[in-house]
């Protein structure tokens, strides 16, 4: 079985959001996604993560005595499946075209923040998680495990 690539799993999630949801459950969908303990809008539920989620059923009633347990993650850039630290309650831009604040190099799959009133751009995971660490605190976020530019734009 062939991996799924990034534009691939946008369109599968489309698919979803569009068809097998029926209209009258759609707005309660996006209700139920929104992460109250952080009163945060969660854009792309099926691939958003974070250590207070846990499956299972009356969604609306679980976590509302948590305290938010470290960052929300979402899926990185398609290297296997890695998983990146939001900024904070900021979503990073994922698959997007971007020029990296870091190593300079443009790509049309790469990740955009906005930071600060900025658009900050990366060309991998690994830069974009480098920046993220000169203004958040966690070691057990490392930037070596993630695919270094040069693994990653080797034909280039
Ligand atoms: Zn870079």
């Amino acid at each position: 079985m062939e991996d799924q690539t990034a534009a691939e799993t946008v369109r599968t999630i489309e698919r979803y959001r569009r068809w097998l949801i029926p209209p009258e459950k759609r707005k309660r969908f996006w209700e139920l996604s929104h992460c109250t303990l952080r009163d945060v809008n969660i854009s792309n539920p099926f691939w958003t993560y974070c250590h207070n989620f846990t499956y299972g059923k009356r969604s609306e009633e679980r976590n509302l005595k948590d305290e938010p347990a470290g960052w929300i993650y979402s899926s990185g850039l398609y290297e296997g499946y890695v998983r990146i630290p939001w900024d904070d309650t900021i979503e990073p831009q994922v698959s997007v075209p971007a020029k990296c604040v870091i190593c300079k190099r443009e790509t049309k799959e790469g990740i955009v923040v906005e930071h600060a009133g900025t658009k900050l751009g990366f060309c991998t995971n690994r830069h974009y998680v480098q920046w993220w660490k000169t203004i958040h605190e966690d070691a057990s976020i490392e930037t070596e495990h993630y695919e270094s530019p040069e693994e990653r734009y080797e034909d280039s």
